[in-house]
């Protein structure tokens, strides 16, 4: 085997996509599969978009774009943060990137380095963890308390601040967790950051858009941090576009060019067809988008009080996303164990807390990206399952 660079060794994984391998197998063998593993909408692209698209392919719109996207979607983007924020945001300091995640591994990549600290949710999305240990920073877990609705406490994560912490990353409303930071844990820490100028702050909001009780609290609403702040948002969850690859990065003045300078390193632009869909998406209907939030809400409804129902397991109301993370301490089996066997003995496939950090041990992550039958049909299996099989 060639030798590789030693931070290869750090890099992580997702483990979503070893369940789906393993779900899929089991589905060829003829089995019965409820996937809810999954964390994409299960909904198509709404069909104007899919038509921007198409149309894109069509006029010829095959070269190479500008690294950071072509103006009108920047445009687009800025006038969308208006609508969404009241916040005016310049195009220049947007990046349009494939996905959400690249905005986080070049943010990471930015700050991290040996001796750096990196705060980052715990339990949360593996891949903030995993690309700071890659970068070489300690990985400085903030942790979510289920008490609160899985928020971290301002106090305590302002408590962790050291000379060395460079970089903060939120998430809310959050995967796994589907928890929704309250506004005054945001203007505790943010008070609290004025202390800390040096600290950037990476604010994951791509399931800005499906808050249920309520309304989002995003961090570009803070003036105080304009300067340090960055966002991440995109496409693959309001819009139901995962595989279009579409994101973006609101980045500082001072930052941008470092960010647009990795984009050109690593990915030159996103694919031109796929950035008239983007446009098309921001500018088009918002119906579709509403009557997806709006099915995702009437799940949580169903699947969260039916998960409380089923023995050992207590599940704490998730105010976004489409995710609920009960506590399934009390069935007796570790989470990983729970996960496994489910799919393997129950049918139904969901995600080990683990999978998301050591602190989402005795959890497990349901996705109600399914629809209400396939929800009922996996709670009332999960059901069968802990109240026989596993004795
Ligand atoms: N951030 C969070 C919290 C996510 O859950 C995900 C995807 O699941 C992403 C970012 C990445 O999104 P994308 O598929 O657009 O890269």
């Amino acid at each position: 085997m060639p030798m590789m660079s030693a931070r290869m060794s750090q890099l992580g994984t997702e483990t979503a996509f070893e369940v789906l391998a393993r779900a899929n197998a089991l589905q060829r063998e003829g089995r019965n599969v409820i996937n809810l593993g999954i964390g994409q909408p299960d909904f198509p692209t709404p069909e104007h978009i899919v038509e921007a698209g198409r149309k894109a392919l069509a006029d010829g719109h095959h070269g190479y774009t500008p690294a950071n996207g072509i103006l009108p979607w920047r445009e687009a983007v800025a006038a969308d943060l208006r609508r969404r924020h009241g916040i005016d945001v310049s195009p220049e300091r947007v990046l349009i990137v494939p996905g959400g995640k690249v905005t986080m591994f070049f943010a990471i990549m930015i700050f991290g380095e040996p001796g750096a600290e990196i705060f980052y949710p715990n339990p949360g999305f593996p891949i903030y963890e995993s690309a700071i240990r890659f970068s070489g920073a300690t990985a400085v877990p903030m942790r979510l308390h289920e008490s609160k609705g899985f928020s971290f406490t301002a106090e305590e994560v302002l408590g962790l601040i050291t000379s060395h912490t460079r970089l903060l990353i939120l998430n809310s409303p959050a995967n796994p967790t589907g928890g929704v930071v309250p506004k005054d844990e945001l203007d505790q820490l943010v008070a609290g950051l004025a202390r800390h100028p040096d600290i950037a702050v990476l604010s994951d909001e791509i399931y800005g858009e499906m808050v249920y009780d309520g309304q989002h609290v995003s961090l570009t609403t803070y003036p105080e941090l304009a300067e340090r702040l960055i966002l991440l948002d995109g496409w693959s969850k309001t819009y139901a576009m995962a595989g279009w690859r579409l994101g973006y990065g609101v980045w500082p003045a001072a930052l941008f060019p470092y960010a647009e300078r990795l984009a050109i390193n690593c990915h030159s632009c996103v694919n031109a067809a796929a950035q008239h869909a983007g446009i098309a998406a921001l500018t088009g209907p918002r119906e579709p988008a509403r009557e997806m939030v709006a099915a995702f809400s009437e799940r949580r409804d169903y699947v969260v009080p039916a998960l409380n129902a089923l023995p050992g397991i207590r599940c704490v109301n998730p105010g976004g996303a489409f995710y609920a993370f009960p506590n399934v301490h009390d069935t007796g089996l570790d989470s990983r164990t729970l996960q496994s066997r489910l799919l393997d003995e129950a049918g139904v496939a969901v995600i080990s807390g683990t999978s998301f950090g050591a602190l989402g041990e005795g959890h497990l992550r349901f996705s109600y990206a399914a629809n209400l039958q396939a929800l009922t049909e996996a709670v009332r299996r999960v059901g069968h399952w802990l109240e026989t099989e596993q004795r």
